[in-house]
């Protein structure tokens, strides 16, 4: 039974620790300290770290951890040369094991151009880097709107009940956009106020599920290309 811990650093980053049999992972280390802590606080030993992409608030805290645990870093190999510590570089097809729980990886460039998810499903689990967020998707750094758009439609072919880790909580701010793009859609409008009052309580929107995007996401929800590339242009504009 694969356990996950979310850990929420920095301003609105979420690393996670997921534990099977002898093994626990962390996600996208955007720091050290507090990852290292947690796992302290369950009696668990990092034994690899996994990362989605290159950037500094998911990887920023490979090297010491590493330095603390010995553990091999596991990331994309489309940027290997920009993952700090990394030990094997992974494309789409490879798998990675967390205890008995094994995922696969899934190219889905966009924001980075070579952006990992990693898919267990035997737990029904997607960490998506900043790929697909709740509500939103992440911005189009180094890839192209037909990259970023066919990578979100790798990640709606999976199951329903699929839950969403991703890496950040935009939740809230994404939610004001995706009011104004889509402002007859029901299930989007309940959804909006479950979000104000799970912030307002203090607590996480995240995971979501692919069911749930499916419904309530302009991103996932867009017809076209075009349709997504003007989306994500309306967005990036969104104050
Ligand atoms: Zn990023
Ligand atoms: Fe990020």
């Amino acid at each position: 039974m694969m356990e996950i811990v979310q850990i929420a650093v920095l301003n609105d980053n979420y690393v996670y620790l997921v534990h099977d049999g002898d093994e626990t992972v962390v996600i996208d280390p955007a720091v050290a300290e507090p990852v290292l802590a947690a796992a302290e606080a369950r009696g668990w030993t990092i034994t690899q770290i996994l990362n989605t992409h290159w950037h500094p608030d998911h990887t920023g805290g490979n090297l010491a951890i590493k330095a603390a645990t010995g553990c091999r870093i596991t990331g994309p190999a489309g940027e290997a040369a920009k993952i700090p510590g990394i030990d094997r570089a992974v494309a789409e097809g490879d798998t990675v094991q967390v205890g008995s729980v094994t995922g696969r990886v899934i190219d889905v460039p966009g924001h980075t151009a070579g952006h990992n998810a990693y898919y267990f499903a035997g737990a029904d689990v997607l960490f998506c880097g900043d790929t697909l967020f709740a509500l939103g998707c992440g911005r189009l750094f180094e890839g192209t709107p037909a990259q970023m758009s066919a990578s979100l439609s790798k990640l709606m072919a999976l199951p329903d009940d699929t839950l969403i880790y991703c890496a950040h909580e935009y939740t809230q701010s994404n939610a004001r956009f995706a009011v104004t793009v889509e402002p007859a859609n029901t299930a989007l409008a309940s959804r909006v106020i479950d979000i104000d009052a799970a912030r307002a309580a203090g607590k996480p929107t995240v995971p979501s599920t692919i069911g749930l995007e499916r419904a309530t996401n302009p991103f996932t929800r867009a017809r076209s290309v075009a349709d997504f590339a003007t989306r994500r242009a309306a967005k990036d504009a969104f104050r």
